[in-house]
């Protein structure tokens, strides 16, 4: 008998076919129970279920023998099709109208717990998501990815010192009663617009775009009563021609994948024979633009990889990569001259070259310096700070210097009933008289546990519902006090800085013990235990047998 393989992956379900070789109608029904998170196709899925079931008799013998069983769909396909069966449209019973007219989770009704919604899944919405009351509020958290990113290990993921998914919690994990309770759900989506007056914010779904076939998105609109922004910021370019179609950033997961691909990608090249010495030299070549935090962290681990992993697994090559590293003015300049001067002397010996410039164009293979030289790269990786997403900027709210959405001292939106908003896309209005925080995860954590204890007050209070939250005593502002900064540097050295500010008083050391330190605090930080765990085998991992190096 001839065996049929397949398997279809689609938001995070996998679903993998055994069985003899089926009409073709049949193999499409198997399909279907696997892309069910468009309305059309969940419908079709209903018009099918009962010829579906029939088959899955059929075949059950089969599939439970099978090593590849059938799997439940889990996850956000699941989350999302609990989340439509709620759903009011004005098209009741012809899926296709719903491309015109937006399905709608429409306002609480008194026998339902108000609705928290949330804008994002980043440090500030986790943080706020963790801490609210699930007996007092349904959660719904909109957001492009289902996890969060602990962003300050991202760049040990790109030279592979740790896996991806040892920096992505997923949001379930972090307040489970996003997947558990029936009003709460996660929302696959980015938030395109918000009607502060009728309470309701307007969303599009994120399907991906990879594959022949991606699914087409559709928008859908959801009240609330109480609305969290907390949407992050994006990476700056200044408007340099040619950072976004040829430079990677490094703030998300899929960036620090697209690293580690390239980098690979472009060691093997240039062993294969036929490359050019000035092809090979261009091609191993990392240029790092941007001397913050996460640039110099990124070109320690790059120059960590290339001193021991290089030169043991491509020692052919090991004489043509180098790192350079390019800044406008000093690097980590957020730290004071005597740690800084050790960065440099640091970075410096591990082969890391320090450039300081100005990028005024980005070609495909070179970027050109302002004073018109010429830097040829074959992996450009651009960190040059952040500045308000297109969305933060589309959004008629009050606005902080900078662009971001204006706040008060209690993280209110002003001028709009029950808008909030933290972490990087917010900053405090001029009439405060306070300055805006800087994009720190430290900043944006914080703010999301005192937003959450104060709706939390508040839902006690009895102001949980849309415009009740006005004689309600909401307590003490939000007072942000900095805790200090640490960076890694490569070859186990980093830089602690645990003062208030640069002329403060307070412990600032550098070298291995600092390394130490930044790591124990990290690992602690780890929001779960099982990334920690996960963390943990990895740093001991490479420690033991040097990074992975296949490029999958
Ligand atoms: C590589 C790297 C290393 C870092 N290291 C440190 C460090 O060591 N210490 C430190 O304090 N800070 C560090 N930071 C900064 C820190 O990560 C940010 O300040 C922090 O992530 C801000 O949190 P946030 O929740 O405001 O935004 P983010 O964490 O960026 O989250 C924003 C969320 O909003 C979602 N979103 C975006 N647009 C929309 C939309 N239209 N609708 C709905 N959702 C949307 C995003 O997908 C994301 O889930 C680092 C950052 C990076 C990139």
């Amino acid at each position: 008998m001839e065996m049929v393989t397949g398997s279809v992956t689609r938001c995070d379900c996998h679903v993998s076919i055994i069985s003899p070789p089926l009409p073709s109608q049949t193999t499409e029904r198997f399909l279907i129970s696997a892309t069910l998170s468009t309305p059309r196709n969940f419908r079709r899925h209903r018009l099918h279920r009962r010829r579906s079931t029939a088959t899955m008799f059929r075949f059950g013998s089969l599939m439970k023998n099978s090593v590849a069983k059938p799997k439940r769909i889990t996850g956000t396909t699941n989350l999302l099709l609990t989340s439509l069966s709620r759903f009011s449209t004005a098209s009741q019973g012809d899926p296709l109208l719903q491309e015109a007219q937006p399905s709608t989770l429409g306002p609480t009704k008194p026998d339902e717990k108000p609705r928290v919604v949330v804008l994002g899944s980043g440090w500030a919405g986790c943080r706020l998501m963790k801490g609210l009351d699930p007996n007092l509020y349904d959660i719904v958290c909109v957001s492009p990815r289902n996890h969060m990113v602990f962003t300050p290990l991202l760049a040990s993921t790109c030279v592979g010192t740790l896996e991806f998914r040892s920096v992505a919690e997923p949001i379930a994990r972090i307040q489970p009663a996003i997947s558990r309770a029936p009003g709460s759900y996660f929302f696959l989506a980015n938030c395109v617009g918000l009607d502060a007056d009728s309470h309701e914010v307007h969303c599009e779904t994120v399907t991906g775009v990879d594959g022949p076939n991606p699914l087409k998105t559709w928008k859908f609109n959801l009240s609330y009563d109480k609305l969290v922004i907390a949407s992050g910021a994006q990476a700056s370019t200044f408007g340099i021609n040619g950072v976004k179609e040829h430079a990677i950033f490094l703030r998300e997961v899929h960036h620090a994948q697209e690293i580690r691909r390239k980098l690979l990608l472009n060691l093997m090249l240039s062993d294969v024979p036929g490359i050019s010495e000035e092809e090979k030299r261009r091609l191993l070549h990392c240029v790092v633009v941007g001397g913050g935090p996460t640039g110099v962290e990124f070109s320690g681990e790059l120059s960590d990889f290339i001193m021991r992993d290089v030169h043991q697994r491509y020692a052919h090559v090991k004489d043509y990569i180098h790192v350079t590293l390019i800044e406008a003015n000093e690097i980590l300049s957020s730290f004071d001259d005597r740690l800084r001067r050790y960065a440099i002397k640091q970075l410096t010996t591990s082969g890391v070259r320090l450039v300081r410039g100005i990028v005024k164009d980005v070609k495909p293979q070179k970027l050109i310096l302002s004073d018109d030289s010429e830097v040829p790269y074959g992996l450009l990786v651009w960190s040059t700070g952040v500045g308000p997403s297109p969305f933060v900027s589309s959004l008629q709210l009050p606005k902080a210097p900078g662009g971001r959405i204006g706040i008060d001292e209690w993280l209110r939106v002003p001028s709009v009933q029950d808008v909030f908003s933290i972490g990087d896309c917010s900053g405090f209005v001029e009439s405060t008289g306070k300055q805006v925080l800087p994009a720190l995860a430290q900043v944006a954590e914080r703010q999301g546990k005192y937003l959450a204890e104060m709706l939390n007050k508040i839902g006690k209070a009895g102001g949980g519902r849309a415009n009740s939250a006005k004689d309600i005593e909401i307590g003490d502002p939000f007072v942000y006090k900095h805790l200090g900064s640490m960076a890694t540097i490569g070859r186990y050295k980093a830089l602690v800085d645990l003062r208030e500010s640069k002329e403060a008083k307070g412990l600032s050391i550098a070298g291995f013990a600092s390394w130490f330190v930044w790591r124990s605090a990290y690992l602690t930080r780890v929001i779960s235990w099982r990334n920690r765990f996960y963390v943990a085998i990895n740093w001991l991992t490479t420690l033991v047998f040097g990074r992975d190096i296949s490029r999958i």
